[in-house]
Protein backbone atom coordinates (compact mmCIF):
# COMPACT_ATOMS: atom_id res chain seq x y z
CA UNK A 1 0.00 0.00 0.00
CA UNK A 2 1.29 3.51 -0.90
CA UNK A 3 1.33 5.95 1.91
CA UNK A 4 -1.49 8.58 1.99
CA UNK A 5 -1.97 10.83 4.96
CA UNK A 6 -4.75 12.95 5.95
CA UNK A 7 -3.26 16.87 5.58
CA UNK A 8 -6.89 18.32 7.37
CA UNK A 9 -9.79 17.77 8.60
CA UNK A 10 -12.92 19.22 8.60
CA UNK A 11 -15.90 18.13 10.49
CA UNK A 12 -20.13 19.58 10.69
CA UNK A 13 -22.69 18.18 12.84
CA UNK A 14 -26.35 19.74 12.82
CA UNK A 15 -27.51 21.39 15.90
CA UNK A 16 -31.06 19.89 15.41
CA UNK A 17 -32.32 16.74 17.75
CA UNK A 18 -35.44 15.33 17.81
CA UNK A 19 -38.11 16.72 20.60
CA UNK A 20 -39.12 14.38 23.30
CA UNK A 21 -42.77 13.65 20.95
CA UNK A 22 -40.61 12.63 18.00
CA UNK A 23 -37.95 10.78 20.02
CA UNK A 24 -40.90 8.33 21.48
CA UNK A 25 -43.01 8.24 18.55
CA UNK A 26 -40.15 7.24 15.69
CA UNK A 27 -38.34 5.01 18.56
CA UNK A 28 -34.69 7.52 17.99
CA UNK A 29 -31.91 7.90 20.44
CA UNK A 30 -32.43 11.67 21.79
CA UNK A 31 -28.64 11.96 21.13
CA UNK A 32 -29.17 11.99 17.00
CA UNK A 33 -28.11 14.94 15.18
CA UNK A 34 -30.74 15.75 12.17
CA UNK A 35 -30.40 18.59 9.57
CA UNK A 36 -32.66 21.73 10.37
CA UNK A 37 -35.29 21.94 7.92
CA UNK A 38 -33.62 24.64 5.60
CA UNK A 39 -29.91 21.86 5.58
CA UNK A 40 -29.93 19.13 2.88
CA UNK A 41 -27.08 16.95 1.43
CA UNK A 42 -25.21 20.15 -0.19
CA UNK A 43 -25.70 22.70 2.84
CA UNK A 44 -24.20 19.75 5.27
CA UNK A 45 -21.26 19.02 2.50
CA UNK A 46 -20.79 23.05 2.35
CA UNK A 47 -20.52 23.41 6.41
CA UNK A 48 -17.71 20.78 6.44
CA UNK A 49 -16.12 22.80 3.06
CA UNK A 50 -15.78 25.60 4.96
CA UNK A 51 -13.56 24.51 7.42
CA UNK A 52 -10.56 23.54 5.47
CA UNK A 53 -8.07 25.91 3.89
CA UNK A 54 -8.56 27.57 0.48
CA UNK A 55 -6.62 26.10 -2.17
CA UNK A 56 -6.76 26.89 -5.93
CA UNK A 57 -6.37 23.18 -7.75
CA UNK A 58 -7.97 20.13 -4.95
CA UNK A 59 -7.09 16.76 -7.22
CA UNK A 60 -9.26 14.41 -7.56
CA UNK A 61 -12.45 14.88 -5.21
CA UNK A 62 -13.72 11.75 -3.91
CA UNK A 63 -17.65 12.10 -2.55
CA UNK A 64 -19.79 10.39 -0.90
CA UNK A 65 -23.71 12.09 -1.04
CA UNK A 66 -26.66 9.68 -0.39
CA UNK A 67 -30.09 10.82 -0.08
CA UNK A 68 -29.79 13.87 -2.56
CA UNK A 69 -32.31 15.59 -4.81
CA UNK A 70 -29.07 16.74 -7.15
CA UNK A 71 -26.51 15.51 -8.81
CA UNK A 72 -22.77 15.20 -8.06
CA UNK A 73 -21.89 17.65 -10.11
CA UNK A 74 -24.79 20.34 -9.52
CA UNK A 75 -23.15 19.55 -6.12
CA UNK A 76 -19.85 20.39 -7.20
CA UNK A 77 -20.76 23.25 -9.62
CA UNK A 78 -22.23 24.99 -6.22
CA UNK A 79 -19.65 24.08 -4.25
CA UNK A 80 -17.41 26.14 -6.68
CA UNK A 81 -19.42 29.04 -7.49
CA UNK A 82 -18.92 30.04 -3.66
CA UNK A 83 -15.21 29.53 -3.87
CA UNK A 84 -14.98 26.56 -1.30
CA UNK A 85 -13.87 24.56 -3.89
CA UNK A 86 -10.92 24.41 -5.85
CA UNK A 87 -10.60 22.91 -9.35
CA UNK A 88 -11.16 19.38 -9.09
CA UNK A 89 -8.57 17.19 -11.07
CA UNK A 90 -11.38 14.48 -11.39
CA UNK A 91 -15.17 13.83 -9.25
CA UNK A 92 -14.95 10.02 -8.24
CA UNK A 93 -18.36 9.38 -6.45
CA UNK A 94 -18.72 6.46 -4.24
CA UNK A 95 -21.50 4.32 -3.96
CA UNK A 96 -24.16 5.81 -1.26
CA UNK A 97 -23.57 2.55 0.48
CA UNK A 98 -19.63 3.28 0.76
CA UNK A 99 -18.48 3.64 4.43
CA UNK A 100 -15.67 5.67 5.72
CA UNK A 101 -12.99 2.76 5.29
CA UNK A 102 -13.81 2.50 1.44
CA UNK A 103 -13.16 6.42 1.37
CA UNK A 104 -9.91 5.84 2.94
CA UNK A 105 -9.38 2.58 1.10
CA UNK A 106 -9.48 4.85 -2.18
CA UNK A 107 -7.34 6.80 -1.27
CA UNK A 108 -4.93 4.92 -0.10
CA UNK A 109 -4.34 3.54 -3.67
CA UNK A 110 -4.53 6.91 -5.54
CA UNK A 111 -1.63 7.65 -3.12
CA UNK A 112 -2.12 11.46 -4.56
CA UNK A 113 -3.68 15.05 -2.81
CA UNK A 114 -7.05 15.21 -3.26
CA UNK A 115 -9.87 15.29 -0.94
CA UNK A 116 -12.39 13.13 0.42
CA UNK A 117 -16.06 14.04 1.32
CA UNK A 118 -18.21 12.08 3.48
CA UNK A 119 -22.08 13.50 3.72
CA UNK A 120 -24.80 11.12 6.09
CA UNK A 121 -27.81 12.82 5.50
CA UNK A 122 -31.20 10.57 5.03
CA UNK A 123 -34.52 11.25 5.90
CA UNK A 124 -36.50 8.48 7.63
CA UNK A 125 -37.77 6.12 5.43
CA UNK A 126 -41.39 6.36 6.89
CA UNK A 127 -43.58 8.02 9.48
CA UNK A 128 -42.59 5.88 12.32
CA UNK A 129 -38.90 5.00 11.43
CA UNK A 130 -35.74 6.00 13.51
CA UNK A 131 -34.11 9.11 12.47
CA UNK A 132 -30.32 8.31 11.13
CA UNK A 133 -27.74 10.78 12.01
CA UNK A 134 -26.63 13.11 9.69
CA UNK A 135 -22.83 15.07 9.28
CA UNK A 136 -20.35 15.89 7.00
CA UNK A 137 -16.57 15.49 6.73
CA UNK A 138 -13.94 16.68 4.36
CA UNK A 139 -10.21 15.91 4.38
CA UNK A 140 -7.83 17.02 2.17
CA UNK A 141 -5.51 13.91 1.77
CA UNK A 142 -1.35 14.73 1.70
CA UNK A 143 1.04 15.03 3.72
CA UNK A 144 0.18 13.19 7.37
CA UNK A 145 -0.48 16.78 9.72
CA UNK A 146 -3.81 14.75 11.35
CA UNK A 147 -3.33 11.20 10.73
CA UNK A 148 -1.97 8.41 8.22
CA UNK A 149 -3.69 5.81 6.62
CA UNK A 150 -1.33 2.85 8.17
CA UNK A 151 -3.98 0.07 6.89
CA UNK A 152 -6.89 -0.60 4.77
CA UNK A 153 -7.91 -4.25 4.62
CA UNK A 154 -11.80 -5.67 3.14
CA UNK A 155 -13.73 -8.94 2.98
CA UNK A 156 -16.36 -9.96 1.14
CA UNK A 157 -18.02 -12.93 2.62
CA UNK A 158 -21.75 -13.82 2.21
CA UNK A 159 -22.46 -13.36 6.22
CA UNK A 160 -26.35 -13.29 4.69
CA UNK A 161 -27.41 -10.26 7.24
CA UNK A 162 -30.14 -8.97 5.66
CA UNK A 163 -28.75 -5.68 4.37
CA UNK A 164 -30.18 -4.36 1.23
CA UNK A 165 -29.18 -1.56 -0.75
CA UNK A 166 -31.81 1.29 -1.22
CA UNK A 167 -33.46 3.04 1.36
CA UNK A 168 -31.60 2.08 4.59
CA UNK A 169 -33.53 -1.20 6.60
CA UNK A 170 -34.71 0.27 10.17
CA UNK A 171 -35.31 -3.44 11.29
CA UNK A 172 -31.56 -5.12 11.66
CA UNK A 173 -31.65 -8.45 13.62
CA UNK A 174 -29.34 -7.21 16.21
CA UNK A 175 -28.33 -10.39 18.23
CA UNK A 176 -27.33 -11.78 14.52
CA UNK A 177 -25.28 -8.87 13.77
CA UNK A 178 -23.76 -9.51 17.06
CA UNK A 179 -22.87 -12.91 16.89
CA UNK A 180 -22.35 -13.05 13.44
CA UNK A 181 -21.23 -9.79 11.72
CA UNK A 182 -19.12 -8.45 14.51
CA UNK A 183 -17.88 -11.47 16.55
CA UNK A 184 -16.72 -13.44 13.09
CA UNK A 185 -16.59 -10.26 10.62
CA UNK A 186 -15.27 -8.06 12.81
CA UNK A 187 -12.67 -10.04 14.61
CA UNK A 188 -11.00 -11.16 11.40
CA UNK A 189 -11.15 -8.08 9.54
CA UNK A 190 -9.45 -6.48 12.76
CA UNK A 191 -7.06 -9.32 12.92
CA UNK A 192 -5.89 -8.61 8.86
CA UNK A 193 -5.81 -4.83 9.85
CA UNK A 194 -3.59 -4.82 12.80
CA UNK A 195 -1.28 -7.52 10.64
CA UNK A 196 -1.55 -4.88 7.89
CA UNK A 197 -0.03 -2.30 9.55
CA UNK A 198 1.82 -4.36 12.23
CA UNK A 199 0.66 -3.28 15.40
CA UNK A 200 -1.49 -5.14 17.31
CA UNK A 201 -4.31 -4.54 19.85
CA UNK A 202 -2.28 -3.02 22.40
CA UNK A 203 -1.47 -0.40 20.40
CA UNK A 204 -5.01 0.99 19.93
CA UNK A 205 -7.23 3.66 21.64
CA UNK A 206 -10.09 1.79 20.43
CA UNK A 207 -12.37 0.77 17.94
CA UNK A 208 -15.05 2.56 15.57
CA UNK A 209 -17.87 0.23 14.77
CA UNK A 210 -20.53 1.00 12.07
CA UNK A 211 -22.74 -2.35 11.68
CA UNK A 212 -26.31 -1.06 11.22
CA UNK A 213 -27.45 -1.13 14.88
CA UNK A 214 -26.48 -0.28 18.44
CA UNK A 215 -23.19 -2.07 20.32
CA UNK A 216 -22.94 -2.57 24.14
CA UNK A 217 -19.46 -1.44 23.46
CA UNK A 218 -17.76 -2.11 26.44
CA UNK A 219 -18.94 -5.94 25.56
CA UNK A 220 -16.69 -5.46 22.51
CA UNK A 221 -13.93 -3.65 24.27
CA UNK A 222 -13.13 -6.30 26.54
CA UNK A 223 -13.60 -9.03 23.82
CA UNK A 224 -11.12 -6.76 21.30
CA UNK A 225 -8.97 -6.00 24.36
CA UNK A 226 -8.75 -2.15 23.79
CA UNK A 227 -9.60 0.26 25.44
CA UNK A 228 -12.71 1.71 23.90
CA UNK A 229 -14.83 0.68 20.89
CA UNK A 230 -17.19 3.35 19.64
CA UNK A 231 -20.21 3.61 17.80
CA UNK A 232 -21.03 7.42 15.95
CA UNK A 233 -24.10 8.47 14.75
CA UNK A 234 -26.35 6.64 17.01
CA UNK A 235 -25.35 2.80 15.87
CA UNK A 236 -28.28 3.02 13.27
CA UNK A 237 -29.36 2.83 9.53
CA UNK A 238 -28.34 0.84 6.91
CA UNK A 239 -25.05 0.76 5.36
CA UNK A 240 -22.71 3.48 4.98
CA UNK A 241 -25.68 5.51 7.25
CA UNK A 242 -22.65 7.36 9.41
CA UNK A 243 -19.86 7.40 7.14
CA UNK A 244 -18.86 11.17 8.18
CA UNK A 245 -19.60 10.27 11.83
CA UNK A 246 -17.32 7.21 11.87
CA UNK A 247 -14.56 9.47 10.21
CA UNK A 248 -14.82 12.17 12.09
CA UNK A 249 -15.13 9.92 15.34
CA UNK A 250 -11.61 8.20 14.68
CA UNK A 251 -10.01 11.51 14.32
CA UNK A 252 -11.28 13.13 17.35
CA UNK A 253 -10.39 9.68 19.24
CA UNK A 254 -7.17 10.04 17.50
CA UNK A 255 -6.50 13.54 18.38
CA UNK A 256 -7.11 12.83 21.96
CA UNK A 257 -5.14 9.60 22.06
CA UNK A 258 -1.76 12.05 21.72
CA UNK A 259 1.21 11.15 19.18
CA UNK A 260 1.33 7.12 19.79
CA UNK A 261 -2.12 7.12 19.10
CA UNK A 262 -3.76 4.45 16.94
CA UNK A 263 -7.69 3.75 16.02
CA UNK A 264 -9.49 1.21 14.16
CA UNK A 265 -12.60 2.00 12.24
CA UNK A 266 -14.74 -0.85 11.04
CA UNK A 267 -17.65 -0.26 8.78
CA UNK A 268 -19.52 -4.10 9.10
CA UNK A 269 -21.84 -5.72 6.09
CA UNK A 270 -21.55 -8.44 3.77
CA UNK A 271 -18.25 -9.15 5.54
CA UNK A 272 -17.16 -5.02 5.56
CA UNK A 273 -14.15 -2.71 5.25
CA UNK A 274 -11.69 -1.34 7.73
CA UNK A 275 -8.65 0.63 8.30
CA UNK A 276 -6.27 1.68 10.64
CA UNK A 277 -5.25 5.41 10.78
CA UNK A 278 -2.18 6.56 12.94
CA UNK A 279 -1.45 9.70 14.38
CA UNK A 280 -0.15 12.53 12.71
CA UNK A 281 3.31 14.75 12.49
CA UNK A 282 1.13 17.72 14.51
CA UNK A 283 -0.50 15.49 16.96
CA UNK A 284 1.82 16.88 19.69
CA UNK A 285 1.07 20.39 19.21
CA UNK A 286 -3.03 20.00 19.12
CA UNK A 287 -4.88 19.80 22.23
CA UNK A 288 -7.57 17.04 22.47
CA UNK A 289 -10.92 18.85 21.72
CA UNK A 290 -14.26 17.67 20.11
CA UNK A 291 -15.60 17.97 17.27
CA UNK A 292 -16.29 21.84 16.41
CA UNK A 293 -19.90 22.18 16.23
CA UNK A 294 -20.20 19.41 18.54
CA UNK A 295 -20.27 22.03 21.81
CA UNK A 296 -23.19 24.26 19.61
CA UNK A 297 -26.16 24.10 22.14
CA UNK A 298 -28.71 22.04 20.46
CA UNK A 299 -32.59 23.17 19.10
CA UNK A 300 -35.55 20.61 18.86
CA UNK A 301 -37.38 19.16 15.73
CA UNK A 302 -41.00 19.91 15.83
CA UNK A 303 -43.32 17.69 14.14
CA UNK A 304 -44.25 20.36 11.01
CA UNK A 305 -40.64 21.32 10.77
CA UNK A 306 -40.05 17.47 10.64
CA UNK A 307 -42.39 16.56 8.11
CA UNK A 308 -40.57 19.28 5.93
CA UNK A 309 -43.71 21.30 5.36
CA UNK A 310 -41.69 24.69 5.96
CA UNK A 311 -38.97 24.16 2.66
CA UNK A 312 -41.73 23.39 0.30
CA UNK A 313 -42.63 26.38 -1.65
CA UNK A 314 -45.93 26.90 -2.68
CA UNK A 315 -45.55 27.78 -6.41
CA UNK A 316 -43.32 27.89 -9.08
CA UNK A 317 -40.87 30.26 -7.54
CA UNK A 318 -37.92 29.28 -9.55
CA UNK A 319 -36.96 28.29 -13.66
CA UNK A 320 -33.48 26.86 -14.78
CA UNK A 321 -33.15 29.78 -16.67
CA UNK A 322 -33.66 32.20 -13.29
CA UNK A 323 -30.95 29.86 -11.85
CA UNK A 324 -28.72 29.77 -14.76
CA UNK A 325 -29.19 33.58 -14.97
CA UNK A 326 -28.63 34.41 -11.12
CA UNK A 327 -26.68 31.69 -9.01
CA UNK A 328 -23.45 32.14 -9.53
CA UNK A 329 -23.57 35.97 -8.12
CA UNK A 330 -25.82 34.71 -5.17
CA UNK A 331 -23.78 32.15 -4.70
CA UNK A 332 -20.47 34.08 -4.42
CA UNK A 333 -22.12 36.03 -3.07
CA UNK A 334 -21.56 38.87 -5.50
CA UNK A 335 -22.87 42.65 -5.63
CA UNK A 336 -21.43 45.57 -7.66
CA UNK A 337 -19.22 48.35 -6.67
CA UNK A 338 -20.01 51.92 -8.37
CA UNK A 339 -16.75 53.81 -9.55
CA UNK A 340 -18.82 57.07 -9.60
CA UNK A 341 -19.98 57.24 -5.77
CA UNK A 342 -17.77 54.40 -4.48
CA UNK A 343 -21.05 52.24 -3.24
CA UNK A 344 -21.44 48.63 -3.00
CA UNK A 345 -24.29 46.72 -3.34
CA UNK A 346 -26.31 43.47 -3.32
CA UNK A 347 -27.26 41.69 -5.73
CA UNK A 348 -25.75 42.60 -8.53
CA UNK A 349 -27.07 45.16 -10.69
CA UNK A 350 -26.43 47.46 -14.11
CA UNK A 351 -26.96 50.44 -12.58
CA UNK A 352 -25.95 51.91 -9.42
CA UNK A 353 -28.96 51.82 -6.60
CA UNK A 354 -27.43 54.93 -4.69
CA UNK A 355 -26.30 57.39 -7.56
CA UNK A 356 -27.68 55.75 -10.65
CA UNK A 357 -24.60 55.81 -12.48
CA UNK A 358 -23.93 52.84 -14.92
CA UNK A 359 -20.30 52.87 -13.99
CA UNK A 360 -20.43 49.35 -11.65
CA UNK A 361 -18.34 46.52 -11.77
CA UNK A 362 -18.95 43.15 -10.43
CA UNK A 363 -17.37 42.54 -6.68
CA UNK A 364 -17.25 39.53 -4.68
CA UNK A 365 -18.54 40.35 -1.30
CA UNK A 366 -17.51 39.15 1.96
CA UNK A 367 -19.68 36.97 3.96
CA UNK A 368 -18.90 38.06 7.65
CA UNK A 369 -20.53 41.37 8.87
CA UNK A 370 -22.84 43.18 11.62
CA UNK A 371 -26.61 43.32 12.51
CA UNK A 372 -28.04 46.83 11.40
CA UNK A 373 -31.98 46.07 11.86
CA UNK A 374 -33.82 42.80 11.54
CA UNK A 375 -37.55 42.12 12.28
CA UNK A 376 -39.32 38.94 13.15
CA UNK A 377 -42.22 37.54 10.23
CA UNK A 378 -45.34 36.35 11.95
CA UNK A 379 -47.20 35.97 8.81
CA UNK A 380 -44.66 33.50 6.88
CA UNK A 381 -45.93 30.18 6.52
CA UNK A 382 -43.64 28.54 9.12
CA UNK A 383 -43.77 26.71 12.33
CA UNK A 384 -41.64 28.69 13.85
CA UNK A 385 -41.19 32.84 13.35
CA UNK A 386 -38.74 33.64 10.88
CA UNK A 387 -36.34 36.30 11.40
CA UNK A 388 -35.38 38.58 8.89
CA UNK A 389 -32.03 40.38 9.17
CA UNK A 390 -29.64 43.09 7.57
CA UNK A 391 -26.52 43.00 7.63
CA UNK A 392 -23.87 45.15 7.19
CA UNK A 393 -21.23 43.38 5.35
CA UNK A 394 -17.56 43.64 6.52
CA UNK A 395 -15.72 45.66 3.16
CA UNK A 396 -19.13 47.12 1.91
CA UNK A 397 -22.32 46.22 0.84
CA UNK A 398 -25.64 45.48 2.58
CA UNK A 399 -27.28 41.71 2.84
CA UNK A 400 -31.13 40.92 3.63
CA UNK A 401 -31.90 37.60 4.34
CA UNK A 402 -33.23 35.35 6.86
CA UNK A 403 -31.88 33.98 9.95
CA UNK A 404 -30.68 30.53 10.09
CA UNK A 405 -33.17 28.53 11.46
CA UNK A 406 -31.03 26.96 14.50
CA UNK A 407 -29.27 30.46 15.81
CA UNK A 408 -29.31 30.01 19.80
CA UNK A 409 -30.88 33.20 20.02
CA UNK A 410 -32.72 35.90 18.15
CA UNK A 411 -30.06 38.03 16.80
CA UNK A 412 -30.00 42.04 18.14
CA UNK A 413 -28.42 45.14 16.20
CA UNK A 414 -24.39 44.90 16.56
CA UNK A 415 -23.97 41.26 16.76
CA UNK A 416 -21.21 39.77 14.80
CA UNK A 417 -22.71 37.39 12.08
CA UNK A 418 -21.74 35.24 9.34
CA UNK A 419 -23.31 34.00 6.44
CA UNK A 420 -24.20 30.31 6.05
CA UNK A 421 -25.55 29.00 2.81
CA UNK A 422 -28.68 27.32 3.13
CA UNK A 423 -31.74 25.73 1.27
CA UNK A 424 -34.20 28.91 0.80
CA UNK A 425 -37.02 26.45 -1.07
CA UNK A 426 -37.38 24.05 -3.28
CA UNK A 427 -39.91 24.99 -6.17
CA UNK A 428 -40.57 23.06 -9.63
CA UNK A 429 -38.87 20.47 -8.43
CA UNK A 430 -35.99 22.63 -8.24
CA UNK A 431 -33.77 23.07 -5.06
CA UNK A 432 -32.31 27.04 -4.59
CA UNK A 433 -29.82 27.93 -2.27
CA UNK A 434 -29.25 30.94 -0.67
CA UNK A 435 -27.15 33.05 2.14
CA UNK A 436 -28.87 32.81 5.60
CA UNK A 437 -27.54 34.70 9.03
CA UNK A 438 -25.85 33.10 11.76
CA UNK A 439 -23.69 34.02 14.87
CA UNK A 440 -19.88 34.72 14.36
CA UNK A 441 -18.32 32.17 16.55
ZN1 LIG B 1 -23.08 55.10 -7.36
Amino acid sequence: MHEVGIADVSGYVPAYRLDDYLTRETASSPDVSVPGPDEDAFTLMWESLTGLPRVEAEGPVLLRVPDSDIETRALVAHARSNGVLGEPAAVIPLAPDAGAPDLLALAARLAQPGLGLLVDHRRPAGAGAPATASAAAAVRFGPPRVARVAAVAARHTLTFDRWRTGPAPDQQDARFVEEALVAVEGDALLADLLKAAGRTTADLAGVVVTCGTRLRGARWAKRWEVPSVWQAGGGTGGPGASAAHALLTALDRLRAAGPDGAVAVLDLGWGGGGAVLTAGTDAAEKPAEPAASAARGTKAYGLAAWHGRATEAPGPWTSPAELWREMPALLGPTGYRCSDCGGIGFPRAGVCELCGSFEVADRPLRRTGVVATHSVDHLFDSSDPVQMVVVDLDGGGRFFGQAVRDVPRRLAVGDRVRLVLRRLHTASGLPHYFWKVDLDG
